[in-house]
């Protein structure tokens, strides 16, 4: 299950985060997940919840913010939500189609005090 070790990923920087601005706990990790990163969220969920048990984490909720893939037309500009990526514009059938959104695996933002 390799949401655990992204998990961990999540928390460190979260930690290290909310130290460096000299914060005491944490109250919310808000994390952006690409739909073509293939996390599961309810192992996601788990995993933070289990990791973060002693440390200034131990009380932070978990914000799971869903990023759709999408993708730009590079012959006629049209943006679109895409299934999959390989895909033609449905605008011109154009194959030539860059990925705009899908791939995030990152933190958002942290609430702390
Ligand atoms: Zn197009």
């Amino acid at each position: 299950m390799h949401e655990t070790g992204i998990a961990q990923s999540i928390l460190d920087i979260a930690i290290k985060t909310a130290l460096e601005k000299g914060a005491k706990k944490i109250n919310n990790v808000a994390v952006k997940v690409g739909k073509m990163s293939a996390i599961d969220e309810a192992s996601l969920r788990f995993a933070f919840d289990a990791l973060k048990a002693e440390t200034i984490a131990e009380n932070a909720t978990f914000e799971y913010i869903d990023i759709p893939l999408t993708g730009k037309c590079e012959d006629c500009g049209y943006e679109s939500e895409l299934e999959g990526y390989f895909v033609l514009c449905p605008k011109c059938s154009s194959g030539r189609v860059s990925i705009l959104t899908g791939n995030e695996l990152e933190i958002a933002y942290i609430d702390v005090d």
